[in-house]
């Protein structure tokens, strides 16, 4: 393809640097979105998401995650706003996390920097054996940035359908949670709910690093902009529908955060609860994203199964699936549609779906 129209419907982290990419390289572009770009009900709506470089023993999303930051930081320096808090991601490893020990050879090396540190000296209070530090990754400021990318771009706001589809040479859906609803023939994604927690904590955990447990299946950041410490379960929880799902944190969940807040970081036993946000995951069975032409539509691509872990990559996958439109490269195969084997190694944590 060279030059024309293209229509990217969703304007979430993923269609909106598709978008932008693609209206980079010349093309008359149309963002569709059926709310707003970044809105609360959207993955990318939330106020913050972690960008690490680990993926296990995986380098394609190791090699995703280092080449978006660098595109972020070019975002941010066009646009002259702050996206991204370089805090760094520190994994924990209570003794034998393998996750953790294949993350450490596949950034050794792909020439990462990650270090084994002692926890105490990123926390005010930690209950950790050993630390995986990785110095350079860090929070991505996530509502903000998807909106930064937005930005500029023509936005025509209505929801589309196969049956209603937007007019141009190709159409991009990039529709994260609600794709499955809108192809149930050909996309295997699941929708479930996340509850994410900040708790009170003195100042002294102002610009704490993010942190992840892969195996302990939690994740959270130090306080970020006065939003209080982040502390979220990363399990799958109930079946939900994005656009009703009423958005109140649930009495359970909150007492899994607080149970795990006050065992790993012990100074926030009585810290309160200071605000919460309901999410969804939009859960792949493998947790490999979805990049794949329409079988019976040539002109059309489908894009998604960010599965928990999507956010961080969002410029590199816009520069990704624009090669592909345009025919540069070819869709990776674990990127697929059809069935897939269970499996949720790329994600903080594993998941039953
Ligand atoms: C609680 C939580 C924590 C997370 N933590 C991290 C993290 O730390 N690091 C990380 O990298 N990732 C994280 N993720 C995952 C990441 O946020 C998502 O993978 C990513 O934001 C998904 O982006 P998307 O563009 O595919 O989907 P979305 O952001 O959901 O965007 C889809 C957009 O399409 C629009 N749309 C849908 N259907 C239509 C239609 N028919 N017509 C018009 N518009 C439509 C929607 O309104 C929406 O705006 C997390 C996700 C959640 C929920």
């Amino acid at each position: 393809m060279d030059g024309g129209s293209v229509a990217v419907v969703g304007a979430g982290v993923f269609g909106a640097a598709t978008a932008r990419e693609l209206s980079r390289r010349g093309y008359d572009v149309t963002l569709v979105e059926q709310y707003s770009p970044g809105n609360i009900r959207s993955g990318s709506g939330g106020d913050t998401r972690l960008l690490r470089f680990s993926h296990g023993e995986d380098e394609w999303y190791t090699r995703s995650a280092r080449r978006s930051l660098g595109a972020w930081r070019e975002l941010e320096a066009e646009t002259g706003e702050r996206l991204f808090e370089p805090v760094g991601v520190a994994w924990f490893d209570d003794g034998d996390s393998a996750f953790v020990a294949e993350s450490e050879r596949t950034l050794s090396r792909l020439g990462i920097p990650a270090e084994r540190v002692d926890g105490r000296t990123l926390f005010p209070s930690v209950e950790v054996a050993s630390v995986l530090f990785e110095p350079e990754a860090g929070v991505l400021r996530a509502r903000r940035a998807t909106q930064a990318l937005a930005r500029g771009l023509r936005l025509e706001t209505r929801r589309a359908s196969p049956d209603d589809p937007p007019r141009a040479d190709v159409v991009v859906w990039a529709c994260g949670s609600w794709l499955a609803a809108l192809f149930p023939a050909l996309v295997q994604q699941k929708v479930t709910r996340r509850d994410v927690f900040f708790f009170g904590g003195d100042g002294d955990w102002t610009g704490c690093p993010g942190w992840c447990d892969y195996d302990g299946a939690f994740y959270g950041t130090g306080d970020l902009g006065g939003l209080g410490v982040k502390v979220a379960p990363d399990t799958a929880g109930d079946e939900v529908e994005p656009d009703t799902l009423e958005r109140m944190p649930q009495q359970e969940t909150a007492r899994l955060a607080r149970e795990y807040a006050a065992r790993r970081f012990p100074s926030l036993a009585d810290a309160p609860i200071v605000a919460a946000r309901v999410c969804q995951y939009d859960l792949t069975p493998d947790a490999h994203f979805l990049v794949a032409p329409h079988p019976e539509h040539a002109n059309w691509w489908l894009v998604g199964g960010g599965s928990g872990h999507g956010f961080k990559h969002g410029p590199a996958l816009g520069e990704y699936v624009a090669d592909c439109v345009e025919g540069k490269r070819r869709p990776e195969p674990f990127h697929a549609l059809g069935p897939r084997k269970a499996g949720a190694g790329l994600r903080t944590a594993t998941v039953e779906i």
